[in-house]
């Protein structure tokens, strides 16, 4: 199966070739078809599977036929942060996205700590499209800066779930879970499937489709 066959529009086929991707990963080429049908997924997927194309290529394909009259908030991906900046996965997972989206007008923000709070509020009251957030973080726009809401958001992924319950987020994740309207879509992607991860599975997806990659 090449990516053509996955039925992408002419804007994602193009950023998929552009970034030298001729076949899918095994968790695209069954995550793809599942999520642009609406399906909720539990993904057991390491980093390096390409569960990031996985995830954003059905959510990009979503948003293209959004209605561009109301300027809202989406999709939100959950992440966590490593130990080194430059590192931090949030900024893998938005960069991705970004480059993805490179043929579309949709647009990804990133909100992580360790930079302006202001500044981020800043972009997050322009309604990007997609944010993604760290959830300590998120919990703070939420409460603090009130520059984003999540009544409109039809996705929501929680992405590396295992790092993200290690990292004592457990509480922080189920308050904005809490905050999504309940017919959204989720999809969760962990290396591990704990019995931590288990219940927040249990919490946020509705009969999903279990995948491995
Ligand atoms: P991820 O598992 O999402 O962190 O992706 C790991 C790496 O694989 C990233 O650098 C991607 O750019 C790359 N990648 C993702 N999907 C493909 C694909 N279908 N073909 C080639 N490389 C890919």
């Amino acid at each position: 199966k090449s990516f053509a066959d996955l039925g992408l529009s002419r804007p994602l086929a193009k950023a998929c070739q552009v970034l030298g991707y001729t076949n899918p990963t095994p968790i695209q080429a069954a995550c793809i078809p599942l999520a642009m049908a609406g399906r909720d997924i539990c993904g057991s997927a390491v980093t390096g599977s390409g569960k990031t194309a996985a995830f954003g290529l059905p959510i990009l394909e979503r948003l293209l036929f959004r209605d561009k009259r109301v300027a809202a908030t989406y999709v939100l991906v959950l992440t966590p942060v490593r130990e080194l900046a430059v590192q931090a996965s949030g900024a893998r997972v938005h960069s991705m996205i970004t480059k993805l989206a490179q043929f579309t007008d949709i647009q990804a923000a990133l909100v992580v700590g360790g930079l302006s709070l202001q500044a981020q509020a800043t972009v997050l009251r322009t309604n990007p499209e997609i944010v993604v957030a760290t959830p300590g973080r998120m919990i703070d726009h939420l409460r603090n800066t009130q520059s984003v809401g999540l009544e409109d958001l039809t996705v929501l992924v929680l992405d590396e779930a295992d790092r993200l319950l290690e990292m004592g987020f457990a509480e922080e994740i189920r308050e904005v879970v809490k905050q999504t309207p309940s017919q959204r879509q989720t999809m969760l992607f962990s290396a591990t499937m704990t019995e931590e991860v288990k219940r927040l599975a249990d919490l946020s997806l509705r009969q999903p489709v279990r995948l491995a990659a």
